[in-house]
């Protein structure tokens, strides 16, 4: 109840203010209030695409620069409505956006970095090269906004306009965050494997992310031009775009509040300075950078998390918070796949060989699954066989031979589509996103069987989906034994106990194959019998189960079937007494005592 109160009166209050604000202050705190919204706004997109998505962009500045300069130059030596220049502005920059990291984001992290320097170092010296952009001078006499019957020529009015656009960016950034969508945009750190092992672009996601970004700065750039009536190249240079990415980091990356937060700190300590710096120097630019780069040291070193993050911790104290989030009752459940017939051979491997430079660690291997089945994957250390399910889930390319899930072969295909098309894995090395809590760490995995995208998780027209996905991820988590643990951190629980949420993960993507990595590691005995019913209540409902274990007494009780490794090839196969009388396999792995 009290959750409900908060989401309608929050809303409400920031709306009042935005409309009592301008009629108290003066006009020199309205424009560095305007100043402030419309910085906050690109770095809302910041925060989306590199302060949590990961992909850092020094171009955002010369996003906003071309939409300035684009409805500027239409409003005046075109004569066109601002409103068109808005529309030119989100086509150019989301374009341009979309080229850039189309073009980059694929090499990886830092090239974008490095693309973007370039970018916001072109693009304002093309507008101070332009004769038809005024050169050096820049394009005055831009006219004001026209809003209906309302014409935004004050910098009162037009204040009205820009805060009500920061709360509705900054609004569908937070639903966004919140979505389907959003969970994929906060697991993006945890690198792209993860992100297809349930079914997510990670290249496709971080490119959305960017074309988003540089579309909060063209809205910033918009209304700035219109604002100040005047653009220039000088407010667009890299510097600033430096200085954005000052504002994220100083109120700390990794939450929305720290728009506002570093937008006003950052923009509030310039105009501090300024005022105060010439009455002691007369070098007082000089000095004022220097301030900046201390600061901004001083914070990264004693506050990784920006100062947002003790502020947050003290909101989430005020603030009266559900646990779970406030959703409808669905109507009904996540739709699930029709599981092939019992019996039926679902993945045949043909002679997998995988070579790492002049190390074989898989040499040769065949071997099939029959839907319904547990076959347990053994071997000692360093046999290879998480590699040969790096090999099955399409994570890493076959050098020779062939595997065939449900008689397709796999070889043309991303891990992402083997993922969607029914093969669900745990890792060795637990891949969980320690800061999301443990229901939404399982929700990832059901990413897949939902469909609201970007526009749907941002207008919060996703919530009926939403909570089928979450009792979906609850089901899931009730069958591995963890329901009451949901709302913990993920990255708090022992290492046994994550590999149980990796196996909900997996389940939540209703797999036809599920296979899982060591999942007993770490586990106690009770925890053991548990997953080993678990195990078995999959086999019954007809999921098969490719499993590599070294507790053998578990595998042993609970396989149809063994395939047996050492030194990258199969040495045996066969039910579990056959395997443990194979001599090779004595040899090679249990020891004679096995
Ligand atoms: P297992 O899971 O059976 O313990 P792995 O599949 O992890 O074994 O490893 C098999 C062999 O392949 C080991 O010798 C390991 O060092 C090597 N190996 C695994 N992954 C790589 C890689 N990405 N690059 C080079 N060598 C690798
Ligand atoms: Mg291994």
């Amino acid at each position: 109840m009290k959750q409900r109160v908060w989401t309608f009166a929050m809303p409400l209050l920031l709306l009042l203010l935005i409309f009592i604000v301008p009629q108290i202050l003066g006009s020199f705190h309205i424009a560095l209030l305007n100043d402030i919204g419309i910085a906050a706004l690109v770095v809302i997109g910041l925060i989306l695409v590199s302060g949590i998505g990961g992909a850092l962009s020094f171009g955002q500045a010369a996003f906003v620069g071309i939409a300035a300069y684009t409805t500027a130059w239409l409003s005046t030596a075109q004569a066109l409505s601002p409103w068109a220049g808005l529309l030119l502005g989100l086509v150019l920059t989301c374009g341009s956006a979309w080229l850039i990291g189309g073009i980059t984001m694929r090499l990886g992290g830092h090239y974008l970095a490095l693309s973007t320097i370039a970018w916001g170092l072109a693009v304002p010296l093309v507008f101070a090269n332009t004769h038809a952009l005024g050169s050096h001078s820049g394009i005055d006499g831009i006219p004001p906004i026209q809003l209906g019957p309302w014409t935004l020529d004050h910098s009162r009015t037009v204040f009205i306009l820009i805060w009500l656009v920061v709360l509705g960016g900054a609004w569908f950034a937070y639903n966004l965050l919140g979505s389907r969508v959003g969970r994929t945009i906060r697991a993006l750190r945890g690198g792209k494997i993860l992100m297809a092992s349930f079914g997510s672009d990670a290249f496709r996601l971080r490119l959305t992310l960017f074309v988003l970004a540089s579309a909060y700065a063209t809205l910033a750039g918009w209304l700035y031009a219109h604002t100040n009536r005047f653009v220039s190249h000088t407010p667009f240079s890299l510097h600033a775009s430096i200085d954005y990415v000052f504002m994220m980091v100083v109120g700390g990356m990794a939450q929305l509040g720290s728009a506002l937060l570093g937008s006003a700190l950052y923009i509030g300590l310039n105009n501090l300075l300024q005022d105060l710096l010439p009455l002691f120097t007369n070098r007082g630019a000089q000095v004022n950078s220097l301030v900046f780069a201390l600061l901004f040291l001083l914070i990264l070193e004693r506050m990784p998390g920006g100062i947002g993050r003790p502020l947050s911790r003290l909101w989430a104290r005020l603030r009266p918070r559900a646990k779970a989030p406030v959703l409808p009752v669905p109507s009904s459940q996540l739709a699930q796949r029709s599981m092939p017939e019992r019996g039926r051979q679902i993945l045949s491997v043909q002679n997998a060989t995988k070579r790492f430079g002049g190390l074989v660690a898989v040499n040769g291997v065949s071997f099939d699954l029959r839907a319904g089945e547990i076959v347990g994957l053994i071997g000692p250390n360093g046999a290879g066989k998480s590699t040969m399910f790096n090999l099955l889930t399409g994570t890493l390319p076959l050098t020779e031979g062939t595997v065939r899930f449900m008689d397709e072969p796999t070889s043309g295909l991303t891990q992402r589509e083997i993922a969607l098309r029914g093969v669900a894995r745990t890792f060795q090395h637990v891949k969980l996103r320690p800061a999301m809590t443990v229901l939404e760490n399982v929700a990832l995995g059901a990413h897949a069987r939902g469909h609201c995208g970007l526009w749907r998780g941002g207008l919060s027209m996703d919530r009926e989906e939403e909570a089928r996905i979450m009792a979906e991820a609850m089901r899931q988590l009730r069958r591995v034994g963890l329901d009451d643990q949901a709302y913990e951190q993920a990255g708090s629980l022992a290492l046994g106990t994550q590999r149980l949420v990796e196996i909900a993960r997996a389940l939540a993507s209703d797999p036809v194959l599920i296979m899982l990595d060591e999942p007993a590691a770490g586990l106690r005995l009770l925890e053991k019998q548990a997953l080993a019913s678990l195990l078995d209540t999959l086999r019954s409902e007809g999921v098969t189960v490719l499993i590599v274990e070294h507790d053998m007494e578990f595998v042993m009780n609970l396989v149809d079937r063994l395939v047996v490794m050492n030194f990258g090839s199969r040495i045996s196969e066969g039910r579990p007494e056959e395997v443990r009388a194979d001599p090779q396999v004595q040899a090679a792995y249990l020891g004679s005592d096995a």
